[in-house]
């Protein structure tokens, strides 16, 4: 036999139980129409109870489903974002990489060193408020691969410095010892003299779209110098940055130099065209402003679009990554955030505040 069956025995048994008890149960109700009312009246409301209460369990069980539906969508959406800002910062954590401001010091600047440091933009709006930036003498270490037109000409220290690394390079490159030096420091008042001068020769409006005022010209910070050619028979000619000489406009940048005033930004810069005119700016900034086709002017805009928890993230030609962001000066001083651990530079824009450049690696 087989479990089945012997299940089936057992329920037969319990079912002829269950007839049997009801039976009596009926010979109670008709004893006693009250009673019978009275069992009559709770079976009524014993059923009715049992609907309720399946009633109840089904809204509450439906109520806990939704509830918890919406708390794990809910959760999932949060816990996207929660996990995502985590993740960067975990990521950035592991990494090594300084997290704003957990791994931030502030340096404070006065609101007169927004005038201070090689990205300050000097035209015809913002003057030079120095005469002459860490001066020293273009003879000084010269290593003869350039030309320059007297030995007291000065220009600042660190622009000399990658003057003389860029000739050097452009001589055993190109072959010749061409370039000359026309000007790198001139001070206010040789400034002032050449302003007039031109004034005089063609007018006040065309004059000036080629000498700038006197203070507005980034000559009298030593930044900035201007090359012309000299050949071996001692003949002079402008510098027109073609040919061989366009080695200078396609290599600049990796000393840092940019061609400051470029023919398709006249209307920016408010200065022609001046093939020969080069400033110095900081690798880092020239490698981008010339990557991204800007002029000094447009590159001073776009660094005020970032902040220090926005930074612009740039990667150099030599793979090295860099983080600039721009902090608006305050009245009075300014707390400019920096990295703990990391080398930087601040320099003021000239005009409304602090540009930082980290070096990440
Ligand atoms: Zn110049």
């Amino acid at each position: 036999m087989s479990d089945t069956n012997e299940y089936s025995d057992y329920d037969r048994y319990d079912l002829h139980k269950e007839r049997r008890a009801n039976r009596a149960s009926n010979d109670i109700d008709n004893n006693s129409e009250g009673e019978m009312r009275r069992r009559g009246g709770l079976k009524k409301s014993k059923r009715y109870f049992l609907r309720n209460k399946t009633f109840l369990i089904a809204v509450t069980v439906a109520i806990y489903a939704t509830a918890i539906a919406m708390l794990f969508l809910f959760s999932r959406d949060l816990g996207t974002n929660i996990k995502a800002a985590n993740e960067a910062t975990v990521a950035q954590n592991v990494l090594g990489i300084p997290v704003y401001p957990k791994d931030y010091e502030n340096v404070v600047k006065t609101k007169s060193e927004v005038n201070d440091g090689f990205l300050t933009l000097i035209n015809n709006s913002y003057a030079c408020e120095h005469d002459g930036v860490d001066l020293v003498n273009i003879s000084e270490n010269y290593n003869g691969k350039y030309q320059i037109t007297d030995y007291v000409m000065q220009a600042n220290k660190t622009t000399l410095e990658q003057m003389d690394k860029m000739f050097a390079d452009f001589s055993a490159a190109v072959g010749d010892n061409d370039l000359m030096i026309s000007c790198v420091y001139r001070s206010m008042s040789l400034q002032n003299e050449l302003y007039n001068a031109e004034i005089e020769e063609k007018g006040e409006t065309e004059g000036s779209k080629w000498v700038a005022r006197a203070g507005y010209s980034e000559h009298q910070s030593g930044f900035s110098f201007d090359l012309t050619l000299r050949d071996s028979e001692g003949t002079i000619t402008e510098f027109d940055g073609k040919g061989k000489y366009a080695w200078i406009k396609d290599n600049c940048e990796k000393y840092g130099f940019i061609i400051r005033y470029p023919e398709e930004k006249t209307d920016i810069t408010g200065i022609y065209h001046e093939p020969w005119h080069i400033r110095y700016v900081g690798v880092v900034h020239a490698e981008y402003i010339k990557a991204n086709g800007l002029c000094f002017e447009e590159y001073i805009e776009e660094i005020k679009k970032h902040s220090v928890k926005d930074p612009l993230m740039y990667q150099d030609n030599d793979m090295n990554d860099w983080r600039i962001y721009f902090v608006p000066a305050e009245d009075g001083e300014t707390k400019v955030p920096v990295p703990k651990d990391r080398d930087y530079e601040i320099s003021g824009n000239n005009v409304d505040g602090f540009i930082v450049t980290v070096k990440m690696n």
